[in-house]
């Protein structure tokens, strides 16, 4: 199996403590930092977010690969957004059995119905890959989902690489130290949220970050603050519950709170039934996505990234119609699509359920939820289908092929936490910008990267779930 511990180290226990240590005061200094879980409202208590000791290796290539392909995905994300009909078709049968895209669903046709009052918008997303491995040994990129709403670690990951640095230095690994690349997708998020601000033009207007009850990862959200306070633009912090005690939209529909016009809302919050509390938090979305603001992102933006849409986009020729004359992004985006099956009522469907039961364990089942632990494997997933496979329930989930990536020895570093070396498998999460106007494309880019790594005894859980941690890759 793959190691990341040099190999110098893997039995000296006492080296790797020490290194340990090291590790967590880097993460300290360098500001790789969360709020500690008894207080999430509270800086007064901090701890370094959990993290690798050492980077993980990845292929070149397939890096490579996973970065060209983004200003590509920003360019499918902003198309469907336009095309309410696609969308329509593509959730039709979802809406009918998921509350919760049902009511961000009609949020989305009330929009289409009244126009939307706001030509200017703002798309940042982070694409998600596995290295599925094959028999031979070469692996492949397969994407694991696209994060169109609140994808988060873009600021911790500006400030990993010199934690990575540090470590390996330290561990006498200069060759590897000099190799942990750059990344700094804070400043990239910043940058097109800054291109909006500027597109709605008004110089007093300022950026809400739209956040949750509990903020424990707030130093996530401050580097893309701080870039933007580097700017001179304000930037201020509210809930739903503020909006709608404090927000209205004047005869334009600009959109105030606290007596502040807001230019842009950035959303950190609003992809989880949880995070709606009453009808009010309801409302204030509605509210907002009315609103002159420019939002990160709109609606339709967001429904983009339901797992029902990656589904459907994986059947054959719906690639094409977004991109008629381009054959060879077609493809490239393709190749990276793992098997997504359908659960629609009628034969298809009968037929996914079939070869999952029959399997289970080539298979995941995909609820349309965020954030990590949602997901059904094995016999669990099984049970599941058991239950819904015979009524309309079951088109609130789709199938897809589980991925298998090459397990690697690791140290993974969190609070509490005894130190012991674990099998780990890595998901690689690239950022990408763009900010478009009425039908002007006026920025699209590739800002950085992600690496999250997890214990293979965890099949499914991000870094917010408590279950993966914050790493680089080492490229090779
Ligand atoms: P979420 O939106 O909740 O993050 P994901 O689709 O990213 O949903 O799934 C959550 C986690 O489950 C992923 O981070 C990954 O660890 C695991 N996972 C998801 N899809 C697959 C798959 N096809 N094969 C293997 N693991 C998967
Ligand atoms: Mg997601
Ligand atoms: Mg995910």
């Amino acid at each position: 199996m793959a190691n990341a511990i040099p190999e110098k180290i893997r039995m000296n226990t006492t080296l790797l403590e020490h290194l340990a240590e090291v590790a967590k005061d880097a993460a300290l200094l360098k500001g790789v930092l969360m709020r500690i879980q008894e207080t999430p409202n509270s800086s007064e208590l901090v701890t370094y977010a959990p993290f690798t000791l050492f980077p993980t290796p990845v292929p070149e290539a397939v890096f490579s690969q996973a970065l060209a392909l983004q200003t590509h995905f920003n360019t499918l994300v902003d198309k469907i957004s336009q095309d309410a009909e696609f969308l329509q078709d593509a959730l039709a049968s979802t809406i009918e059995v998921d509350d919760f895209t049902a009511r961000l669903f009609k949020i989305h046709q009330q929009i289409v119905k009244e126009g939307t009052s706001q030509s200017v918008v703002c798309g940042l997303n982070r694409s998600d890959y596995m290295l599925d491995q094959a028999e031979d040994g070469s692996s492949s990129l397969k994407q694991i989902e696209i994060n169109t709403i609140a994808a988060s670690f873009g600021g911790l990951s500006s400030c990993t690489p010199d934690v990575h640095r540090h470590i390996l230095q330290v561990a006498g690994q200069l060759e590897q130290s000099e190799r942990i690349l750059d990344n700094n997708p804070a400043a990239g998020l910043a940058r097109a949220v800054a291109k909006a601000w500027e597109l709605y033009g008004s110089e007093k207007a300022v950026i809400m970050f739209l956040v949750e009850e509990g903020q424990r990862n707030i130093f996530d959200h401050r580097y893309v603050e701080k870039e933007l306070w580097n700017r001179n633009i304000a930037t201020m912090r509210r809930r739903f519950d503020d909006v709608s005690k404090t927000g209205s939209l004047d005869q334009d529909k600009r959109l105030f709170v606290d007596g502040q016009e807001v230019a842009v809302v950035y959303f950190r919050n609003g992809y989880m039934p949880q995070n709606y509390n009453s009808e009010k938090d309801w409302d204030a979305r509605l509210m907002m996505e009315r609103s002159l603001a420019v939002k990160c992102p709109d609606i339709s933006t967001h429904l983009v990234g339901t797992k029902k849409v990656q589904q459907v986009l994986a059947t054959p020729g719906v690639l094409e119609k977004f991109f008629p004359h381009q054959p060879q992004v077609v493809e490239q985006i393709r190749a990276t699509f793992a098997g997504l099956y359908t659960l629609d009522m009628g034969p298809e469907g009968d037929q996914t359920v079939a070869m999952a039961l029959a399997a289970p364990e080539r298979f995941v089942l995909k609820p349309q939820r965020e954030g990590g632990g949602n997901n059904f494997y094995g016999s669990e997933m099984c049970e599941v289908l058991q239950e819904v496979k015979d009524g309309t329930e079951r088109t609130a989930y789709i199938l897809m092929d589980k991925i298998h990536p090459a397990p690697v020895q690791n140290v993974l570093l969190r609070r509490d936490a005894p130190l012991q070396i674990s099998t780990c498998l890595s998901e690689l999460g690239v950022f990408g910008t763009y900010v478009r106007k009425g039908q002007d494309m006026v920025l699209n880019e590739c800002v950085g990267h992600l690496l999250r790594t997890k214990s293979s005894e965890h099949s499914d859980g991000g870094v917010a779930s408590g279950v993966a941690v914050l790493d680089n890759p080492l490229l090779f």
